[in-house]
C-alpha cells in the first residue's frame, strides 16, 4: 500500500540538524558565555569565513536577505524616479528592495531553460532612468553572466547579484557572489546555507561599500549615537552567526549531496513526459531547487501528495501579476515565458539527506502518474 508508506517531506531540516547538533550547541554556548547577542565575535568570524567562501574581500552580516538587498540599492544611491531592471520570476523579496528605495522595478522576461534574466530583453528595457540591473541566480543555477555584464558595460549600469538561492554555485569557474560589485545572500532556514532563524549577507570586494554597508545596517552610525545617514536596524544576531559558522563548514558536502540527488532524478526521470532542469556547460548549479515542468502540473502535484510525497510551487504567480504591484500597470501576457513557467513548474524534494530509496519512490510515483493517464 503506497499510501501507508512514511511521508517524504519536501524539506527536512531535522535530518540535516541531527548529525551536527552537538557542534551547534557548543557554538550557541559560546554566545551565552560572552553574551554578544547582536553582531559580536561569532558574526565577525562567520563574515570572514563567508567572504572567503565567495572569493571576495568582505561580507557583511544582515538580519535577512531582503535587508541586504535593500542596503545594496541604498549603496548605489538609487531612489525615487529611478528604474531597476529585474526578473518577474523570483521570490518577491528581490522586488521589495527596489520598492523600499522608492524606485520602480522594470521587469523583463526570462530564459526558458534556466529561468534567469534574458540579456537581450535587459538591453531592450534600458531607458535614461535605468540605474541598475538586479538578476537572480534562480533555483541555484547561475545567470549567463558574460552577456549580462556586456549589456551593463555598454550602458554604464551596475549589476547586483541576488544570490539568495545559489550559495556555492559557479559561473565558468567563478563563485556566485564574486561576479558583480555586490551580491546578496539569504540564510533563511530552507536555503542551501540556512540559519536557525533569519539571516542574510551582502558581499563585495569594495572596501568603501563594505564600510558604508556596516554603517547602514546599524542605524547609519560608525560612532555610536552619531548618525551620518539614515540607516536601519538590520544587524545579524550572535546566535545566527554561531549557527552559520558551524553550518558553512558543511555546505560543500551538502551541495554535493544535492548534486547527487539531482543526478539520480535526471537518470530516473529521463524519457518521462516531464521537462527536466538543465545545467549549462558553463554552470555549476547549487541545486537549491529541483524543478520539473509539465502542463498538468497541478494534477501531478495532487497525485504526489496522495502518495505522501512533499512538493512545492516556485512560483505560482509572477511578480508583475501580483496584486500588490497592480499600480505598475503590467498585464497578463506581458512576460509569456515567466507566465508559462509559473503554470508548469513543480519543485521536488532535493536535500543531501534524501535517500536513494526515497528518490526511487518519488520517481516511481511520477511514472505511475503518466502510466495511469495513458500517455
Ligand atoms: C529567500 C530569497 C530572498 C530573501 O531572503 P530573506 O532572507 O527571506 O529575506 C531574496 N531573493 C530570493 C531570490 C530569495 O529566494
Amino acid at each position: 500500500m503506497a499510501g501507508a508508506e512514511a511521508p517524504i517531506p519536501y524539506l527536512d531540516l531535522a535530518a540535516q540538524m541531527r548529525p551536527i547538533r552537538s557542534e551547534i550547541e557548543a557554538a550557541l554556548g559560546r554566545v551565552l558565555d560572552h553574551c554578544s547577542f547582536c553582531l559580536g565575535p561569532e558574526v565577525r568570524d562567520f563574515e570572514q569565513a563567508f567572504a572567503a567562501f565567495c572569493g571576495v574581500g568582505h561580507a557583511v552580516g544582515f538580519n535577512s536577505g531582503t535587508s541586504a538587498l535593500h542596503v545594496a540599492l541604498r549603496l548605489l544611491d538609487i531612489g525615487p524616479g529611478d528604474e531597476v531592471i529585474t526578473t518577474p520570476y523570483t521570490f518577491i523579496a528581490t522586488s521589495w528592495a527596489i520598492h523600499y528605495v522608492g524606485a520602480r522595478p522594470v521587469y523583463v522576461d526570462i530564459d526558458d531553460e534556466t529561468f534567469t534574466l534574458d540579456p537581450a530583453a535587459v538591453e531592450r528595457a534600458v531607458t535614461p532612468r535605468t540605474r541598475a540591473v538586479l538578476p537572480v541566480h534562480l533555483y541555484g543555477h547561475p545567470c549567463d553572466w558574460d552577456p549580462l555584464e556586456a549589456v551593463c558595460r555598454r550602458h554604464g549600469l551596475p549589476l547586483v547579484e541576488d544570490a539568495a538561492q545559489a550559495h556555492g554555485a559557479r559561473y565558468r569557474g567563478r563563485s556566485v557572489g564574486s561576479l558583480a560589485r555586490m551580491a546578496c545572500f539569504s540564510f533563511y532556514p530552507g536555503k542551501n546555507l540556512g540559519a536557525y532563524g533569519e539571516g542574510g549577507a551582502l558581499v563585495t570586494e569594495d572596501e568603501a561599500l563594505d564600510r558604508r554597508a556596516r554603517a547602514l545596517r546599524e542605524h547609519g552610525s560608525t560612532v555610536r549615537y552619531y548618525h551620518d545617514e539614515v540607516g536601519y536596524n538590520y544587524r545579524m544576531e550572535g546566535f545566527q552567526g554561531a549557527v552559520l559558522g558551524v553550518k558553512l563548514r558543511h555546505l560543500d558536502a551538502w551541495n554535493e549531496g544535492r548534486r547527487r540527488v539531482a543526478a539520480q532524478y535526471q537518470e530516473r526521470l529521463a524519457g518521462t513526459p516531464l521537462r527536466l532542469p538543465v545545467e549549462r556547460e558553463w554552470a555549476r548549479s547549487a541545486w537549491h531547487l529541483y524543478v520539473v515542468r509539465h502542463p498538468e502540473r497541478d494534477a501531478l502535484k495532487a497525485h504526489l501528495e496522495s502518495r505522501r510525497i512533499g512538493c512545492a510551487l516556485h512560483y505560482p504567480l509572477p511578480l508583475h501579476l501580483q496584486p500588490c504591484f497592480r499600480s505598475l500597470g503590467y498585464r497578463a501576457g506581458d512576460f509569456p515565458v515567466a507566465e508559462r513557467a509559473a503554470r508548469e513548474c513543480l519543485s521536488l524534494p532535493v536535500y543531501a539527506e534524501l535517500t536513494t530509496a526515497q528518490i526511487d519512490r518519488i520517481t516511481a510515483a511520477i511514472r505511475d502518474y503518466f502510466a495511469g493517464r495513458g500517455s
